[in-house]
């Protein structure tokens, strides 16, 4: 799959508090657990989003980059 043009896959710190959940579900590994957050390898993640909907606080998303 490729990835969203012009966009990066973020964790939104303020949310996450850390449950794994997506974690578990990232076919690539781009997602790690560090402390109580999940931390994304960017450049990595495929923006497949099958992470995304599994997130209960959601968390996750696929956002414009920032210029
Ligand atoms: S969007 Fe896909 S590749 Fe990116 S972190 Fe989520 S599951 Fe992994
Ligand atoms: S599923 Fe959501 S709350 Fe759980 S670790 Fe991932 S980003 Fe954080």
């Amino acid at each position: 799959m490729a990835r969203v043009e012009n966009s990066i896959f973020e964790v939104d710190e303020d949310r996450c508090f850390g449950c794994a959940a997506c974690v578990a579900l990232c076919p690539v590994d781009a997602l790690t657990l560090e402390g109580i957050m999940a931390v994304v390898d960017e450049p990595k993640c495929t923006h497949c989003e099958h992470c995304i909907p599994a997130c209960p606080v959601h968390a996750l998303a696929i956002v414009p980059e920032a210029d």
